[in-house]
């Protein structure tokens, strides 16, 4: 079938869940594909554009892109050897039971297992390249209103319009979600090549501490997930509090042969000799969970013309691990409108 018989998909976004959308759509080979986003991978991360800052801790996944260069996502068991594709990893077989140990840290225990993670710098070009090869037309724009992505924004009219625009779906025309909010995070990075393991503590008083090992060596620490924060840089005192809380539930952070002096405070400021980035990125939360569902989109122009509009957002800190089932449902719902169109267009013939 030639492109051009296709329907022409065209998604606004070019975050995790964009691009996961637009590798199942062009992998169906059912649609042409064309990505408008304000910004891409590779871009100097940004406050407006979250899934560069996520730590990319993804157990739960089902299914993960995986590209020529392995060196974006990584499986580690406990001790950090095992380095495997991710269809090599059962995640049923890399849960372990909790030991049994009869002192606990930090009661109900800890749980171990072996986890997929990614490097989000790694695996969002990956993402891109794959739907570059599979045929995809990528335009950066900023998109003021929906019904403005027609000629000439996008090559070729279009027939469905897939709203992933995360946060940005709250001020994007014609979209307007004001049900959608941040969770900021702040998260230091680390250039900590010895440590292997990912630590994860939450506490009931709303702490949450983790350590996330990249196959490049950093480690991203964190977090914080604050409410309708939109604050955009770093705050310093949040640094601190992140490689206070870190070095205390992962001391192996600083190896013994690098400071023999185990003194908190002086463990702390070794750790932060190791930092190589500091910044905050906003979970695109939304009131209702992730939003997918679709609405009629009437084009600007002479015709007036109606094609569906589908939303697709939502995913707050989840996106990654959401992404494939996500980005599924949604072509669910893109297909269902285009077969409800088609079946329209014949009754009229
Ligand atoms: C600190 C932190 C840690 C996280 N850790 C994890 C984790 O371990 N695992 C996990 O699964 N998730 C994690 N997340 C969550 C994850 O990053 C998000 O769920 C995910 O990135 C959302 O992706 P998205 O594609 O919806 O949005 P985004 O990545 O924000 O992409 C939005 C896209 O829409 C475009 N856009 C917006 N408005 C417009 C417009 N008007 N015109 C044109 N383009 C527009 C933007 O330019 C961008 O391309 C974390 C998040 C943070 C902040």
């Amino acid at each position: 079938m030639s492109n051009i018989t296709k329907p022409h998909l065209v998604i606004v976004g070019a975050g995790v869940i964009g691009l996961t959308t637009a590798l199942l759509a062009l992998e169906s080979g059912k649609y042409e594909v064309t990505v408008v986003a304000r910004d891409l991978p590779g871009d100097e991360k940004c406050v407006g554009y979250t899934s560069p800052w996520a730590g990319g801790s993804n157990a739960k996944v089902g299914r993960l892109f995986y590209a020529d260069k392995p060196d974006g996502i990584l499986c580690r068991g406990k001790d950090g050897r095992g380095r495997m594709p991710y269809w090599d990893a059962e995640l049923s077989t890399l849960f372990r039971k909790p030991p049994q140990e009869k002192t606990r840290v930090d009661p109900p225990g800890p749980n171990s297992y072996a986890a997929i993670t990614i490097d989000t710098s790694k695996y969002l070009p990956c993402l891109v390249a794959e739907i570059r090869r599979l045929g995809c037309t990528i335009i950066r724009t900023n998109v003021t209103h929906v019904s403005q992505l027609q000629s000439p924004i996008i090559p070729r009219k279009a027939d469905v319009v897939v709203v992933c625009a995360g946060l940005g779906a709250r001020h994007l025309g014609g979209v307007e979600d004001w049900d959608c909010y941040p969770i900021r995070g702040q998260v230091v990075l680390v250039r900590a090549p010895w440590y292997k393991r990912g630590v994860t503590k939450s506490s009931k008083t709303g702490d949450w501490t983790y350590t996330i090992p990249r196959a490049s060596g950093d480690v991203i620490l964190g977090g914080f997930k604050t409410d309708n924060d939109w604050t955009a840089h770093a705050i310093p005192s949040q640094t601190t509090d992140i490689l206070e809380r870190c070095i205390a539930m992962a001391p192996d952070l600083i190896p013994v042969t690098k400071s023999r002096d185990r003194d908190p405070k002086v463990l702390v400021e070794e750790l932060r000799k190791l930092v190589v980035e500091e910044g905050a990125g906003l979970r695109p939360a939304r009131k209702g969970g992730v939003r997918i569902e679709s609405e009629d989109l009437v084009l600007g122009g002479a015709g007036n013309e109606v094609i569906p509009l589908v939303h697709h957002y939502g995913h707050s800190g989840a996106g990654y691990q959401a992404s494939f089932g996500s980005a599924r449902l949604c072509m669910e719902e893109v297909a269902r409108r285009l077969s409800a169109k088609d079946t329209r267009r014949q009754a009229k013939l």
